[in-house]
C-alpha cells in the first residue's frame, strides 16, 4: 500500500508507479510528500551502485496524475505560509534530484495530467502521452486564481521562452489535447496505449546520457531573457496584455504569473528561480481570490455537474428523442446541442421554412467545425441527419423529451402544449425554455404539471455551458432527475431553482442593470461606470451589456416586476431609471445594439463605436464627478470638474454593482428560490458574468475582503490591524452594505438571515 510501486527490468530501467492508496486520483498531498523523499534517496542510491540505467514514471490510475491538492489548498491561510512554503521546498528539492539523477528519466503518462501532474513529468527528460480519450495536458493554475508552484513557471519558460510560455500555456491555462501539447512543446510524443512502456524503454537506451537543456553548458532561454534588448523592448507590453487579458478585473494571478515568469528567467540558477516561483504561489495560495475560484470552479462546479440537487433513488433516464418545438434562435441552437450529444431531434415549427431555416443554423456550424477540422465529414453528416424539421406534432409521438420555445406569450404556449400532450407518450418530460413565465402558472395549461419543468438556456446555447433547471410547485423529482440527466448528456451544467419571477439569474441581473443605470441617472460619467463595471471584473461592462439585451426588453421586464410589487403593496423608488429608459426609447429611439442605436454608437458592421454622446449632452451624464476619479479610466470631463463633497468614490460605484447582485442573491437563497450555495455561485458566474474572482455571488458574501481603496469610515481600525471593524467574511459584508445603505439607499439593506 503504498504511493510508488517499484519495478526493475533485465535492463536496469526502474518503473516508478504512482497509486495513491487512499485516493482515486493521485494528488500532490501528503502521502505523495511524505513518500517522495525516500524515493529519492533509493533512486539516488540505486543511480550510484549502477544498479539503475533509466527511471520511467507512470501512473496506476485512469489519470496520470491530477495536481495539487485542492481540499488542503483551499484551507490555507497567511499563518500557514511558512509551513507550506516548506512543503513545496520539499517537494522541488525532490523533484529537482530526479531530474538531475545521472540517468535519463521519462514520464509515461497514461492519461491526463495537469497542473502539478505535468510539473511531475516536466522535470524528465521525455514526456510520452498515450492517445487516451479525453485526456488532458496543461497548467490551468490560473483559472483557479494560482499559479504552477511546483516548478511549473520555471521550466515552461526555459523550454518555450517567456512569451510563449505566458501567452499559450501559463496565463491561459489552457488544458491540451495530447496531439496539441505536442505542438505546443510540452509533451514529445503521443503513441497507443499499449505502447507507451516499451516506447518510454526504447527512448531511455537511446538517450543514456540525456539531461534537461538548463543544465548543459551555454544553455539559453529560447528568445532571451529579459537583459536580451531584442526581448526587452517587448516587456513593456507585457503587463498590458495580462490587463488587457483580464480585462482589468482584479485577478492577482495572472499578475503573480508574468512577475514569477520575468523575474525568474534573470536568474540562471534553477533552484532560484523556483524560490522566486514558490514566493509567489504562496502569496496566491494564502489569499482570497485562490479561495473563491478553488470552491467555485472545482468544488461547486463538482456538485452542480455531479447532480448535487437530483434527487436519490431515482433511476437515472437515457433520452434518445428530443422534440423541439419552436425553431426560431433558441429552439434552433437547442436542437444542434442535442444533435451533437447524439440524440434524434424533431425540429417543429409553424412553417416547414421556418423549420428549415432551423436546421440550417446546424448545417452552418458544422461547416464551421469541417473548415477547422473539428469533425469530420461522416460525423457531420450523422449528426445533421439526426434533425428533422417539421410542420406535424405527430412526428412527436414517439420522443422522451420535449422543450418548447416559442414566443414568451402564456396564451401562445398553453396552446401550443395541449397540441403537444395529444401527441407524446405520457412518461415524455414536458420542459418549457420560457425566460420569464413563472413555470407553476405555464403548467396549469398541461394535463401532467407533475413532469412539466423550467430547462432554461442561455444564448448562444451551442457556447453558454450553463442551463437553469426551474422546478415549478407541482413538478415532481422523477421529472427534475430527468431534466438533470437530459442536461448532463448534452454536456451542460445545471444548478436547480424554484419558482419565481424570473427565476434566478433573470432576477439577478437585472438588479446589475439597474444599478448601472441609476447611476447613470444620477448623472455620473457613463465612461466611469463602464470602468467601474470592467474593474469589478464583469466580462461585459453593464451599458454595454444593456444594449446586448435591448432596453424594449427591459422595460417591458421592468413594468412587469413593478406591477408585481404594487400588487404586493410595496412601493419602490427606482432610481429614476424609468425616466432613463422611456426617454432613451421614446424620446432618442436607441432601444440597444439590435438596432445600431443604444447607450453605445455602433458602425455598419454593428460594432460598438464609443458611448453615445448624448448621454452626456441630452441626459446631463458627467455633471457628478467621482472623487477619486484617478482609479478610473474615464473618457471625458472628469480632469475639468471638481468632485463636489460627498461626491460618490470610483470603488463605490464597483461594490454597488457586486453588492446589489449579492443582496438579491442572499434573498433568493432565503425565499427558497435557491437551495444551495454551489447553485448560486455556478448559476451567477456562468450565466450571467458575475466576475470568476469573487467565486460568485454567495462566496462573494462569505468570503467578502473589503478593498484597499474603501477607506473605513472615520476612526474605525480594521480587525486585521488589532481593530474592531469588521471587514472580511460575512461580518464584512453586513458592515460594508451598512455603510452602501446609509450613502446610497434602502436596497443595499442586508437581509435578517445576514445579520444573524
Ligand atoms: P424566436 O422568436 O427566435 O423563436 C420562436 C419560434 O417559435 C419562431 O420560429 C416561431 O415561428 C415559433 N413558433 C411560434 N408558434 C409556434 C407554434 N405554434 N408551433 C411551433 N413553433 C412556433 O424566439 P427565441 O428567442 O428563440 O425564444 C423562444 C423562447 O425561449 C421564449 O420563451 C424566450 O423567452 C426563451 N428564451 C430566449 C432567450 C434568448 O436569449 N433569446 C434565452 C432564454 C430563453
Amino acid at each position: 500500500m503504498s504511493m510508488f510501486k517499484w519495478e526493475t527490468d533485465a535492463d536496469k530501467i526502474v518503473t516508478i508507479t504512482m497509486d495513491d492508496p487512499n485516493q482515486p486520483v493521485n494528488t500532490m498531498n501528503s502521502t505523495f510528500q511524505d513518500a517522495l523523499p525516500e524515493l529519492v534517496e533509493k533512486l539516488k542510491s540505486g543511480v550510484e551502485a549502477q544498479e539503475i540505467s533509466g527511471v520511467i514514471i507512470t501512473s496506476a490510475k485512469k489519470t496520470f496524475f491530477a495536481g495539487g491538492d485542492i481540499k488542503s489548498m483551499i484551507k490555507a491561510t497567511p499563518a500557514d505560509a511558512e509551513a507550506l512554503t516548506k512543503e513545496i521546498d520539499g517537494m522541488k528539492a525532490g523533484l529537482r534530484a530526479i531530474e538531475t539523477l545521472g540517468v535519463p528519466v521519462v514520464a509515461a503518462m497514461n492519461g491526463t495530467a495537469l497542473g502539478g501532474g505535468l510539473e511531475i513529468a516536466l522535470a524528465t527528460h521525455h514526456r510520452i502521452a498515450t492517445d487516451a480519450k479525453g485526456a488532458k495536458f496543461g497548467l490551468p493554475e490560473v483559472t483557479l486564481g494560482l499559479l504552477p508552484g511546483g516548478g511549473g513557471v520555471t521550466r515552461v519558460v526555459r523550454m518555450l521562452g517567456i512569451q510563449d510560455a505566458l501567452m499559450k500555456v501559463l496565463t491561459t491555462g489552457r488544458q491540451f489535447r495530447a496531439e496539441d501539447a505536442v505542438k505546443a512543446g510540452l509533451v514529445d510524443e503521443v503513441v497507443p496505449a499499449d505502447q507507451l512502456l516499451d516506447k518510454a524503454k526504447e527512448w531511455i537506451k537511446a538517450n543514456p546520457e540525456a539531461t534537461q537543456p538548463w543544465d548543459q553548458k551555454g544553455f539559453k532561454i529560447p528568445g532571451g531573457t529579459p537583459s536580451t534588448p531584442a526581448l526587452a523592448q517587448f516587456l513593456p507590453s507585457f503587463p498590458a496584455n495580462v490587463t488587457k487579458q483580464i480585462k482589468g478585473a482584479p485577478m492577482p494571478a495572472p499578475k503573480a504569473i508574468l512577475k514569477a515568469a520575468v523575474e525568474g528567467a534573470q536568474l540562471r540558477n534553477i533552484e532560484e528561480a523556483t524560490a522566486v516561483e514558490t514566493r509567489y504561489f504562496v502569496e496566491l495560495v494564502t489569499g482570497p481570490t485562490s479561495k473563491n475560484m478553488m470552491q467555485a470552479f472545482f468544488f461547486d462546479l463538482q456538485y452542480c455537474n455531479g447532480g448535487g440537487q437530483r434527487p436519490e433513488g431515482v433511476e437515472k433516464k437515457q433520452f434518445k428523442k428530443l422534440g423541439m418545438v419552436g425553431a426560431g434562435m433558441m429552439g434552433a441552437a437547442i436542437a444542434y446541442v442535442a444533435a451533437k450529444a447524439g440524440m434524434e431531434v424533431v425540429l417543429k415549427d409553424i412553417a416547414i421554412e421556418a423549420a428549415e431555416k432551423g436546421k440550417n443554423y446546424s448545417e452552418k456550424l458544422e461547416a464551421k467545425a469541417l473548415e477547422r477540422g473539428k469533425t469530420t465529414q461522416e460525423k457531420s453528416e450523422a449528426l445533421l441527419n439526426r434533425i428533422t424539421p417539421s410542420v406535424d406534432y405527430s412526428d412527436l409521438s414517439d420522443c422522451d423529451i420535449v422543450i418548447e420555445a416559442v414566443f414568451e406569450n402564456t396564451e401562445l404556449k398553453h396552446k401550443v402544449w395541449a397540441e403537444i400532450e395529444a401527441v407524446v407518450p405520457s412518461d415524455c418530460v414536458l420542459g418549457s425554455n420560457t425566460s420569464t413565465l413563472p413555470i407553476t402558472e405555464l403548467a396549469t395549461g398541461v394535463k401532467r404539471p407533475e413532469a412539466f419543468i423550467g430547462i432554461h438556456f442561455f444564448s448562444p446555447v451551442d457556447k453558454m455551458p450553463l442551463v437553469e433547471i426551474i422546478r415549478g410547485e407541482k413538478t415532481d423529482d422523477e421529472t427534475l432527475a430527468a431534466a438533470l440527466d437530459f442536461t448532463s448528456q448534452i454536456r451542460k451544467t445545471p444548478i436547480v431553482v424554484n419558482d419565481s419571477r424570473g427565476f434566478y439569474t433573470s432576477r439577478v441581473i437585472g438588479f446589475f442593470l439597474n444599478e448601472a443605470m441609476r447611476m447613470l441617472a444620477e448623472g455620473i460619467d457613463p465612461a466611469v461606470i463602464e470602468a467601474a463595471g470592467r474593474q469589478a471584473g464583469y466580462p461585459a461592462p453593464p451599458l454595454q451589456l444593456q444594449d446586448e439585451l435591448n432596453l424594449k426588453l427591459a422595460r417591458k421586464i421592468g413594468a412587469e416586476t413593478k406591477a408585481a410589487q404594487e400588487a404586493a403593496g410595496i412601493s419602490v423608488d427606482d432610481g429614476g431609471v424609468t425616466e432613463i429608459v422611456d426617454a432613451m426609447l421614446d424620446k432618442f429611439d436607441r432601444p440597444g445594439k439590435l438596432e445600431g442605436r443604444g447607450f453605445y454608437e455602433y458602425n455598419e458592421e454593428g460594432r460598438r463605436a464609443g458611448l453615445w454622446r448624448g448621454l452626456w449632452d441630452e441626459l446631463g451624464a458627467g455633471r457628478v464627478v467621482v472623487s477619486d476619479a484617478e482609479s478610473s479610466t474615464s473618457g471625458r470631463g472628469l480632469d475639468t470638474a471638481e468632485a463636489q463633497d460627498g461626491a460618490p468614490k470610483f470603488i463605490d460605484l464597483v461594490e454597488r454593482m457586486l453588492f446589489a447582485e449579492a443582496l438579491e442573491t442572499q434573498k433568493c437563497l432565503d425565499e427558497g428560490v435557491l437551495m444551495s450555495d454551489a447553485d448560486a455561485n455556478i448559476g451567477s458566474i456562468l450565466g450571467i458574468g458575475f466576475p470568476a474572482w469573487t467565486g460568485g455571488t454567495r462566496q462573494y458574501i462569505k468570503n467578502y475582503a473589503r478593498p484597499a481603496a474603501a477607506t473605513l469610515p472615520e476612526g474605525k481600525v480594521a480587525d486585521v490591524d488589532g481593530g474592531d471593524y469588521p471587514t472580511t467574511g460575512v461580518a464584512g459584508f453586513v458592515a460594508r452594505a451598512a455603510e452602501l445603505t446609509e450613502k446610497y439607499g434602502e436596497r443595499f439593506e442586508v437581509p435578517e438571515s445576514l445579520k444573524a
